[in-house]
């Protein structure tokens, strides 16, 4: 039905860069169909990335409060346990649920969907081996490459999804390792390192670089580090696997100094490789029709998401910049806005980070760091969670308000926020900053008491001027 008349766009990929794109372009009145070779619509994001993992993050920390924290509130059970299967099913029908959502709004908007392989063949033609057996041509006037990412591979190393798994075993191990190695300390090493320490593994991560997570403020990375490691994560910075020996029960890693050095073991029930993620072009015949990637295989694209195919446009993953879900779908929309003959926008500096830990720390704008670099005149100002009277009153006050803010003009230039549910608190930050607003707009700002956003006011005090509770 797709295929025999030609499409206005038609989008290969329907992850949150694919599927939003074909939502909106609908609602722009453009012909659209989307091809996805899962089965299932949500890409990596919905099926093994972001809400998988939230689901067991959220499973995982409910457990660890009834063990460690329910008690200090006056909540007693004589004892408490896990039930991996049941905890594995919630996460599973969360996920459905919301795959099954996307079908549901494709159909309500009226995208046409196809079930297969999408290859491109000229710059207006996909050939699809569908799923049911055989293949069909696809048409469009526009074709959108959201084909997104897939886990990085370490060299030596085969992930098994077993004993050593990437992200998306991880997400699904059948039992709780009692050792649990995770190599990469980047948001998805320990998000899922998080989950299964909190269930009881004994987590070790194995970080080549010198820290952890190295796009965060260096200031609010030292307390994040210390927050984990009163959590018994451990960690080994600059430190190298060299080898890894399956044949045994478990796994024998091998690890030296980055830098070189003498040789250590180290032993393990489960290793999660995380170590980064590449875009995903396998199969697409990008090389047939001439679509130039750079040195790591993203597609080169234009501010207007063309690449060097004119009619063929790239999103997400695929491309330069945050691999994120938000940043995918900001793509998405303004990729279809400027099909569509509109002006689309996506602010590459405003786009949020968050790590979704406990407590969770999240981000815009620049770091110290960044700041400093540039050579501005800054003020600092923090304010920490202890002082934070909600924080107190529930128990969970471990975490810190930053903004940096212009000196001359009090414009703010980043926030960064490490607390239960910075994940949350940012986004009165990126709206501040997408406003261009200073610190003192913030701290005029009226914050219902008492809130943990009343800590941001307060860190927004403390950069122009004084705050008031500490
Ligand atoms: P994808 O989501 O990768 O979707 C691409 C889709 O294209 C896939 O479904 C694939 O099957 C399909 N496809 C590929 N090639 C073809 C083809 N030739 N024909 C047909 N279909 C094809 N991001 C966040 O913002 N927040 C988070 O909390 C978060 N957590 C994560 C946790 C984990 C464990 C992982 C792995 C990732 C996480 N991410 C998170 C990152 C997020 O998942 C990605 O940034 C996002 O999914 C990218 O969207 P995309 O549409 O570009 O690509």
């Amino acid at each position: 039905s797709s295929g025999s008349e030609e499409n206005d766009v038609v989008v290969i990929g329907g992850g949150p860069g694919g599927y939003v794109a074909a939502i909106k372009a609908a609602q722009l009145g453009l012909k659209t169909t989307c091809i996805e070779k899962r089965g299932t619509l949500g890409g990596t994001c919905l099926n093994v990335g972001c809400i998988p993992s939230k689901a067991l993050l959220h499973s995982s920390h409910m457990y660890h409060e009834a063990q460690h924290s329910f008690a200090s509130h006056g909540v007693k059970f004589p004892s408490v346990e896990v039930d991996l299967p049941a905890m594995m099913a919630q996460k599973d029908k969360a996920v459905a649920n919301l795959t099954r959502g996307i079908e549901g709004l494709f159909k309500k908007n009226k995208v046409s969907y196809v079930k297969g392989y999408g290859k491109l063949i000229s710059p207006s033609e996909v050939s699809v081996d569908t799923l049911e057996g055989g293949s069909t041509i696809v048409k469009g006037k526009n074709i959108i490459i959201a084909t997104g990412s897939d886990v990085k591979s370490l060299p030596g190393i085969t992930i098994d999804e077993k004993k050593i798994v990437s992200s998306t075993g991880a997400l699904s191990l059948s039992e709780i390792p009692k050792k649990l190695i995770v190599i990469g300390a980047g948001y998805i090493g320990l998000e899922m390192g998080s989950v299964w320490g909190r269930l009881g593994s004994e987590v070790t991560v194995v970080e080549f670089a010198p820290d952890i997570v190295p796009s965060m403020d260096a200031e609010v990375r030292k307390q994040f580090q210390r927050a984990l490691e009163k959590q018994k994560m451990k960690f080994m910075l600059k430190t190298k696997v060299v080898g890894v020996d399956t044949s045994g029960e478990g796994v024998k890693l091998t690890v030296e100094p980055s830098s070189g050095g003498e040789q250590g073991t180290l032993e393990a029930d489960v290793v999660l490789v995380s170590a980064g993620r590449v875009p995903f072009t396998a199969g697409l015949g990008l090389e047939k029709i001439g679509v130039e990637t750079d040195k790591v295989g993203r597609i080169t694209v234009d501010k207007r998401f063309t690449t060097s195919v004119p009619g063929v446009y790239a999103i997400g993953d695929v491309i330069p910049g945050p691999m994120l879900a938000h940043k995918a779908e900001e793509d998405g929309v303004a990729c279809v806005e400027f099909i569509a003959g509109k002006e689309g926008h996506v602010d590459y500096d405003l786009v949020p980070g968050v790590v979704y830990t406990h407590p969770e720390v999240a981000s815009v704008g620049k770091t110290e760091e960044q700041v400093k670099a540039l050579g501005v005149d800054y003020r600092v100002g923090k304010f920490p969670f202890l002082a934070n009277s909600r924080a107190k009153a529930i128990d969970d006050a471990d975490g810190v308000v930053k903004i940096l803010a212009e000196k001359e003009t009090d414009k703010i230039l980043g926030v960064h926020i490490m607390a239960p549910n910075a994940g949350e608190l940012i986004h009165e930050a990126v709206l501040a900053l997408q406003y261009g607003a200073a610190s003192e707009d913030i701290a005029r700002t009226c914050h219902a008491h008492p809130t943990m956003s009343e800590a941001l006011k307060e860190a927004a005090m403390a950069t122009y001027d004084k705050p008031i509770h500490i």
